[in-house]
């Protein structure tokens, strides 16, 4: 997380967020941040609540702020706030907005920085009346859109991508189409999952190429149910029905649910983020049709069989590699066991300003058991490499405690490309497979050997065909041009020269 970059407006408010001239390092290396989550009920007079509740589920997916926005038919009501859920909203705060249909989101900003007024759902009104939004992922056209309408004088009133979305909707020229929604989505590039809401509907669509997860269901009392992952549905006993699919628009009134299609073929290409089910998404959820625990042991079973090393033991680096751990476990025969503890506990009082600092945090959040590792050789197990800089940390704490051999083992191939669709990665300067040759990582980690997974080898553990997936930040094969990639505060600095 890049930091001072973007003026006095950085969000202060939650434990893993930024502060003007501090930074918050994750116990995960990865250093790549998630993107948001979504959800969104039609139909249940306890919408808001169950909204609510989903969002937690959701809370690993976006920490940065958090809102929801609901309708019983009239007009929208909006709460959002910086921080957590469990900051942004309380009984009066729910008890407010209550309505019978609510959508909302969990955010970490990938455009536009994380500002009061770039939370979301967003709102607006216009012409045709109240519309309130709620994006998963980034448009690799925005920056070009924005700036075509800007130069004819709209003025925007957030800094992220996804408000282009409502400009593109209230121009009259697209209103008059006959599917405008259709027409708006066609101008869009790049990765969106989307929940609109208006007074008389709500409305789920995922990009044509399907970059992020978005999934319909059931609740109990029968309302119809929208989420990022199957996780939300499971806390407020949902049923998962079935993914919105790739350039579909599924939208419920008091009807009840319709599908239409837009977007055109794509040659049978998708572009669903294999980082998904690698690191961001929750082990317990469905993504693309398939259980990411299982997706992620399947990953350490193949690592296990492309990498194999005598050892004692098979330690995951906690908590994200610990599906992909019990995988290699499993396949090779080696003892799984725990070498870390973690503390649930530290929060914001472990953001530090100086490296030093940092590094105690680390060390406070992930404790080695030194009993588990003296003189063992270990396999450790590591989800993704990205920077390398806590893992290097990690490593150097096994060894302190007296580990006498380290076997790094990557549940996912070299990270050598930036991603521009909605993953807020550090520049590709920073990615240490960018920098260093497998060999050069190996020594800058200094551990025994080290293996990444082949791409092949990832490929082989999920359940679409191959070209269903993006691998860009793997392969640097990207599924859309990206001509003019859309930097993270790029909104903020404006396109125009103002004349006074
Ligand atoms: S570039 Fe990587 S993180 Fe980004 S969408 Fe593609 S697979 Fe996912």
């Amino acid at each position: 997380m890049r930091l001072g970059t973007v003026g006095p407006t950085l969000c202060t408010a939650g434990p893993l967020n930024s502060f003007p001239g501090f930074a918050f390092h994750s116990v995960h290396d990865s250093a790549v941040q998630h993107n948001c989550g979504l959800f969104g009920v039609w139909g249940d007079e306890d919408a808001v609540y169950l909204t609510h509740l989903a969002l937690f589920a959701l809370q690993h997916r976006g920490q940065e702020s958090a809102g929801i926005v609901s309708t019983n038919g009239e007009r929208l009501l909006r709460h959002t706030g910086l921080g957590l859920v469990n900051q942004v909203f309380d009984e009066s705060s729910l008890e407010k907005i209550r309505g019978r249909i609510a959508i909302g989101h969990t955010r970490y900003s990938t455009t536009g920085s994380c500002t009061e007024g770039n939370v979301q759902p967003l709102l607006f009104s216009f012409a045709g009346g109240q519309v309130a939004i709620a994006h998963n992922g980034t448009l690799a056209n925005a920056a070009l859109l924005r700036r075509k309408y800007e130069e004819v004088g709209h003025i925007f009133q957030t800094t992220t991508d996804s408000e282009v979305i409502i400009h593109l909707l209230a121009k009259p020229s697209h209103q008059a189409k006959p599917e405008p929604l259709n027409h708006v989505l066609n101008h869009l590039q790049g990765a969106y999952s989307l929940l609109l809401l208006f007074p008389d509907r709500m409305v789920a669509v995922r990009d044509p190429l399907g970059f992020r997860p978005l999934c319909l269901g059931k609740a109990k009392g029968g309302a119809w149910v929208v989420a990022s992952e199957t996780r939300a549905f499971d806390l407020i006993e949902a049923t998962y029905e079935r993914d919105v699919e790739p350039g579909e628009i599924v939208t419920i009134t008091e009807e009840g649910i319709a599908s239409r299609r837009f977007g055109g073929d794509q040659d049978g290409r998708g572009a669903a983020c294999i980082f998904e089910q690698v690191y961001f998404a929750d082990p317990s959820s469905l993504v693309f049709g398939e259980n990411v625990h299982l997706a992620r042991a399947a990953m350490g079973r193949s690592l296990a069989r492309e990498a194999p090393v005598e050892a004692d033991i098979v330690v995951p680096i906690p908590t994200c590699a610990q599906c992909a751990a019990t995988g290699y476990a499993r396949e090779s025969g080696i003892p799984y066991a725990r070498a870390f503890t973690t503390s649930h506990y530290t929060g914001r009082s472990f953001i530090m300003p100086t490296q030093s600092g940092r590094d105690m945090a680390v060390k406070f959040k992930l404790n080695v058991i030194k009993e588990a590792v003296k003189g063992k050789r270990l396999i450790v197990v590591e989800d993704s490499v990205v920077r390398a800089t806590t893992t290097r940390g990690k490593i150097g704490a096994l060894r302190a405690a007296g580990a006498k051999e380290i076997h790094l083992r990557v549940a996912s191939p070299p990270i050598r490309h930036p991603c521009y669709f909605g993953i807020d990665f550090p520049s590709q300067e920073e990615l240490i497979a960018h920098t260093h040759t497998v060999d050069g990582i190996r020594d800058h980690l200094r551990v025994d050997s080290l293996h990444y997974l082949s791409l092949e080898g990832m490929l082989s553990c999920v359940k679409m065909p191959q070209n269903k997936y993006c691998t860009a930040c793997f392969s640097g094969d990207y599924p859309v041009n990206v001509d003019e990639p859309v930097e993270k505060y790029a909104m903020e600095r404006g396109q125009l020269r103002m004349f006074t």
